[in-house]
C-alpha cells in the first residue's frame, strides 16, 4: 500500500505563542495511524520551537522552501543540512508561490529538489496550473513540464525519497477546491507521465492534493484513488481542522 500523508503549510503565519497553541493542540489529537504520516512545514525561525515541541509525537515537520546551494555566500538563504541539523524530514519545493511570487523557474525548482535530497530532506515537489492554463486546456502540457524538469534533472530514481503534490493555482487560499474528480484526474495523469519512466516507482509514489482543503470536502478528495492525502494551507493553521482533515486520509 503506498503511503498516506497530511502535510500543513503553515506559510508566513504563526507566533511563538499561537504556534506552541496549535503544537499542543496537534500532539493532543494526532495518533500515530497505520499508512498514514502527518507533517508540518513551519516558517524557518520556528523550526527549532517545531522541533522541540513535536521530537518523539507521530508528526514529522520540515520547512517550505530550501536553497538549491549547501553553503556559502547566498545571503538570506536557508540550506538542507542546516534544515536538517533542525530535524527536518520535508521540504516544500516549487510551491506556485514561490514559482509566482519569486519566479522560481523549472530549473531552479529541480535544483532545490536535488538540493533537500542531498541533505537526506524528503522534497514534496508541487505542480499545478492556473486558472487561465486550465482554461485553455493546457493542464497536462504545464504540470507535465514542471513534473519532467525535475525528473530530467534527478533522474526518476530521485522519487523513491520524494512526495509529489499537485496543487491547482488557482485553488490555493481561494476557497474554490478542484472537484474530486478534477484531482484525481491530474494525479492520474501525473502518476502514468512517472509510469512512462519507471512503473513501479509510479505506483509507489505519494501524490498529494492541494488547493483550499477543508474537513467538508478532504474525505471525498482523498477517496480518490490517485490521491494519497493532502497539502494543507490554510485550514492547517486550525488544529481542530487539521486534525479532522488527517482523520479523513485515514484508509
Ligand atoms: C498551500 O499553500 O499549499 C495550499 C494548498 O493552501 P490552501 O489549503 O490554503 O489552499
Amino acid at each position: 500500500m503506498r503511503a498516506r500523508l497530511v502535510a500543513g503549510n503553515w506559510k508566513m503565519h504563526g507566533s511563538l505563542v499561537a504556534n506552541a497553541r496549535l503544537l499542543d493542540a496537534l500532539k493532543a489529537g494526532l495518533k500515530q495511524a497505520e499508512g498514514l504520516g502527518y507533517a508540518v512545514c513551519a516558517p524557518f525561525p520556528y523550526l527549532a520551537q517545531v522541533s522541540e515541541a513535536l521530537s518523539g509525537s507521530p508528526i514529522a515537520w520540515g520547512a517550505q522552501n530550501v536553497s538549491e546551494h549547501d553553503s556559502g555566500a547566498y545571503t538570506g538563504e536557508v540550506s538542507g543540512p542546516m534544515l536538517r541539523e533542525f530535524g527536518c524530514r520535508f521540504a516544500i519545493v516549487g510551491h506556485s508561490e514561490r514559482r509566482g511570487l519569486f519566479k522560481e523557474s523549472d530549473k531552479t525548482v529541480a535544483a532545490k529538489f536535488s538540493a533537500a535530497q542531498r541533505a537526506g530532506l524528503t522534497p514534496i515537489l508541487c505542480a499545478g496550473e492556473t486558472l487561465e492554463q486550465r482554461e485553455r486546456g493546457e493542464t497536462e502540457n504545464v504540470v507535465g513540464r514542471q513534473l519532467d524538469a525535475v525528473l530530467d534533472a534527478a533522474g526518476v530514481a530521485a522519487l523513491a525519497n520524494a512526495v509529489l503534490a499537485y496543487e491547482p493555482v488557482w485553488a490555493i487560499g481561494t476557497g474554490r477546491n478542484a472537484t474530486p474528480q478534477q484531482a484525481q484526474d491530474v494525479h492520474a495523469f501525473i502518476r502514468s507521465r512517472v509510469g512512462a519512466r519507471d512503473r513501479r516507482l509510479a505506483g509507489n509514489v505519494t501524490i498529494l492534493y492541494g488547493g483550499s482543503v477543508k474537513p467538508e470536502n478532504a474525505r471525498e478528495l482523498f477517496a480518490k484513488p490517485d490521491v494519497d492525502g493532502g497539502l494543507i494551507g490554510g485550514a492547517s493553521l486550525m488544529a481542530e481542522d487539521f486534525i479532522a482533515i488527517c482523520a479523513a486520509a485515514r484508509r
